[in-house]
C-alpha cells in the first residue's frame, strides 16, 4: 500500500524546503521500492489573508483520516504581525490531533559543523522528547487593567498528572526500544515548586517500571551548561513545553544550525504524527533559492522511520552526510548549490549504485 503523505508547504521558504524535501523522499521511494504519493493543501498567510482560513477541524480531521501523515514546512509572515494563522495551523494540530510528544533528535551530521571544540558525531546524538499539548504554552491566563499602569498579566503553567506521565513513559519506552541505556528528566523543581513536584515525583514512579534504565535529573539550567560541556553523556532527554523549545535550540546549533534541525510532533498511540523542520519562513532569503533543504530532507527520514521504512530513512540520511562532506550544500554551509540543486545532488546520490558511493 503507498503510504500517503498531506503536504503543507506553509509560508517563505516552506514553499522551497517541502518540494525538496518530497523529491527526496520520491528518489528513496523509487530506491527501495514502496509506494508514495503526496498531495499539497495551501493553508498558510495567502490563504488567509484570502479567505480568513486557518486550518478548520472538519479539514484537520480530512488530513488526519485520509493520509498516514502531514509534512509541514514553516508558517510565518510579516503580513500577519499577530501570526494568528501560525497558532492554528501549528499549535493547533498538535492539540487537536493530540501529537503530545515533540520529538527532535540533536545529532551532529558532520564533524565540521559543531560549534563545540573537539566534539565529533559520536559526542553529540540524543533526542529530547518535548512534551507538546501543556505547560506554559497551553494559553491560560490573562490581562487585568490591560493598558494602564497597573496592568498585570498572568500566565500559567498547566500540567496534569496524565499529560506529565505520558511524555516520560514515551521517553522511557524510546530509550528501551532504541537500547539506549539512560534517560534525564530536565525541570526546575527547585524554583517552581508546584510543577516541579509533580514532574520528579512522576519520573521518578514511571522510572521504576525500566529498571534496566538509569532515571537521571538534572535541573534545566545545569542541562543546558551540560549539553555544551560534555554532550556525549545525554541519550534520551525529557522536558516540558517551554524548557523543551529553549534546550532544543541550543540542540540545534550544536548539531551544525537551525539549516539542519529536524522534527517530529506524534502520538504514539493512535500513530497520528505531523512532521517539520525546525526552522521558520525566513522571508528574509524567501524565493532567492538560498534555502537549506536538508533539516526537511532529515524531518523527511523521520517520517521514512515513522512509515516503518528504516533502511531508506537511514539512506537519506547517509545522503546528506555525503552532502556536507563534499560541500553540496547551500551558501548557510559554505556551499554554492540552490535549493533545488542540492535535492538534485541528494537524488543522484541515492540513485547511484552503491558501489558508487
Ligand atoms: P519564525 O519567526 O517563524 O521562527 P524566522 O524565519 O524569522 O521565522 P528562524 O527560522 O529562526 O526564524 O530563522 C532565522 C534566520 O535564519 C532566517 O531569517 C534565515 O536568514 C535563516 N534561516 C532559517 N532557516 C534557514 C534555512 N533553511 N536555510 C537558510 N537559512 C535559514
Amino acid at each position: 500500500m503507498a503510504h500517503r503523505i498531506a503536504a503543507i508547504p506553509g509560508d517563505g521558504i516552506g514553499n522551497e524546503v517541502v518540494p525538496a524535501g518530497l523529491t527526496v523522499m520520491a528518489a528513496a521511494a523509487r530506491r527501495f521500492g514502496f509506494d508514495l504519493s503526496w498531495e499539497s493543501f495551501d493553508y498558510g498567510a495567502d490563504r488567509y489573508l484570502r479567505d480568513g482560513t486557518t486550518l478548520p477541524d472538519a479539514d484537520l480531521a480530512h488530513l488526519s483520516e485520509h493520509f498516514d501523515c502531514i509534512l509541514l514546512g514553516a508558517v510565518g509572515d510579516p503580513r500577519v504581525p499577530g501570526m494568528e494563522h501560525a497558532r492554528d495551523i501549528v499549535l493547533g494540530t498538535r492539540t487537536r490531533l493530540d501529537l503530545y510528544v515533540n520529538l527532535r533528535p540533536i545529532k551532529l551530521i558532520h564533524e565540521s559543523l559543531c560549534p563545540l571544540k573537539g566534539k565529533g558525531p559520536r559526542d553529540v546524538d540524543f533526542v529530547v522528547f518535548r512534551e507538546n499539548t501543556e505547560g506554559m504554552y497551553a494559553g491560560a491566563g490573562g490581562f487585568l487593567a490591560k493598558g494602564t499602569p497597573g496592568e498585570v498579566a498572568i500566565q500559567e503553567s498547566i500540567n496534569t498528572r496524565r499529560g506529565v506521565e505520558r511524555i516520560v513513559r514515551a521517553a522511557f519506552l524510546w530509550a528501551r526500544a532504541h537500547d539506549l541505556g539512560r534517560v534525564c528528566m530536565s525541570d526546575k523543581h527547585n524554583a517552581l515548586r508546584y510543577e516541579g513536584d509533580l514532574w520528579y515525583r512522576t519520573f521518578r514512579e514511571v522510572a521504576r517500571d525500566f529498571p534496566e534504565i538509569e532515571a537521571r535529573h538534572l535541573y534545566v539550567d545545569v542541562l543546558t551548561m551540560e549539553m555544551v560541556r560534555a554532550p556525549e553523556q545525554f541519550r534520551v532527554v525529557v522536558t516540558n513545553n517551554l524548557f523543551g523549545d529553549i534546550v532544543t535550540d541550543l540542540g540545534a546549533q550544536i548539531q551544525g544550525g537551525i539549516g539542519l534541525a529536524a522534527s517530529a510532533n506524534v502520538n504514539p498511540e493512535t500513530r497520528r504524527a505531523m512532521f517539520e523542520p525546525v526552522h521558520g519562513s525566513a522571508p528574509d532569503i524567501a524565493g532567492t533559492g538560498r534555502a537549506n533543504p536538508l533539516a526537511t530532507v532529515l524531518t523527511v527520514a523521520m517520517m521514512l522511520e515513522h512509515l516503518g521504512e528504516g533502511r531508506a530513512a537511514r539512506e537519506v540520511e547517509a545522503a546528506v552526510s555525503a552532502a556536507i562532506a563534499e560541500g553540496a550544500t547551500t551558501p548557510d554551509l559554505g556551499g554554492s548549490l540552490t535549493t533545488d540543486g542540492v535535492a538534485r545532488w541528494l537524488c543522484q546520490w541515492l540513485e547511484r549504485p552503491e558501489t558508487l558511493r
